[in-house]
């Protein structure tokens, strides 16, 4: 008996299915149009905001559900089934976030951590290598503060355990550290598929990520896949059969997918 089952694809963007340096994703685009006509469902899971993921979208000509600023909000489950929630907000907002941090961490720390909202317009273009319109959608966050840190290993470890008493954590991102609530990407993908099943019992899960804030997401899907970063590594955390390229995005992307399908069909 053949059985039937829809397939969720989780996947980070920037140096996963976007280009790291230029963000363009153009050599895939028809491949990923052609998953989607298959009935295969593609959510991006990423750090970037709301509004850069809806321009995303835009470039793609095509409307995704997606997970927004680190595990932050679910947002379009409704285009999945209509009696599913618009939107699923999983943390405090940023400014809430921004007063505990303020009043919880000694000033010497605080010093060390450069707040890319307080840098002049050409800094944070040069942090976030974004100019113009996209600077600006990168910046407008609801539940997420980015900044550099300018301490040492022990200090961001110090820092850590200072906040954490107050449940927020410190998210390594490509370019920067980001402020966050109790999110993740994992854990806004457990939530978004326990919502799913309630249409679709038999559900695979392939999760696409190329640093170490996918990682989490990684070990919580049927299917991990790891496209190569060279800035990247992955030595302390063995992940179970992770699906690995050679390529860097946006074919890496193409490469761990199409062998991510194989591995589904055969299964
Ligand atoms: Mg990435």
């Amino acid at each position: 008996m053949e059985k039937v089952f829809k397939v969720l694809i989780f996947t980070d963007l920037d140096g996963s299915l976007l280009h790291r340096d230029t963000f363009k994703f153009d050599e895939i685009k028809d491949y990923l149009k052609l998953l989607i006509s298959k009935g295969i469902f593609i959510i991006p899971c990423t750090s970037k905001t709301e509004r850069e993921i809806l321009e995303f979208n835009h470039e793609l000509g095509l409307n995704l559900p997606f997970i927004c600023e680190n595990g932050a909000a679910i947002s379009g489950l409704e285009l999945l089934n209509i009696d599913l929630p618009k939107e699923l907000i999983l943390s405090r907002e940023k400014d809430d976030l921004l007063n505990i941090f303020k009043n919880k961490v000694p000033i010497n720390l605080q010093n060390k951590c450069k707040w890319v909202f307080e840098m002049d317009k050409k800094k944070q273009s040069l942090v976030f290598g974004l100019e113009d319109k996209k600077l600006k959608m990168a910046l407008n966050r609801k539940y997420t503060i980015p900044f550099i840190f300018e301490g040492t290993k022990n200090d961001r470890n110090e820092l850590s355990r200072i906040i954490k008493k107050d449940n927020l954590y410190l998210q390594e991102g490509g370019r920067v550290i980001n402020l966050t609530d109790r999110v993740s990407k994992a854990k806004a993908l457990r939530i978004f598929v326990r919502f799913f099943k309630k249409n679709n019992k038999n559900v695979k899960t392939i999760a696409v990520g190329d640093n170490y804030n996918d990682l989490d997401m990684l070990k919580t899907t049927d299917f991990p896949c790891l496209v190569f970063n060279d800035k990247f590594t992955l030595d302390e955390i063995p992940i179970d059969n992770l699906i690995t390229t050679n390529k860097p995005s946006p074919e890496g992307w193409a490469d761990v997918i199409k062998m991510a399908l194989v591995k589904i069909d055969k299964n």
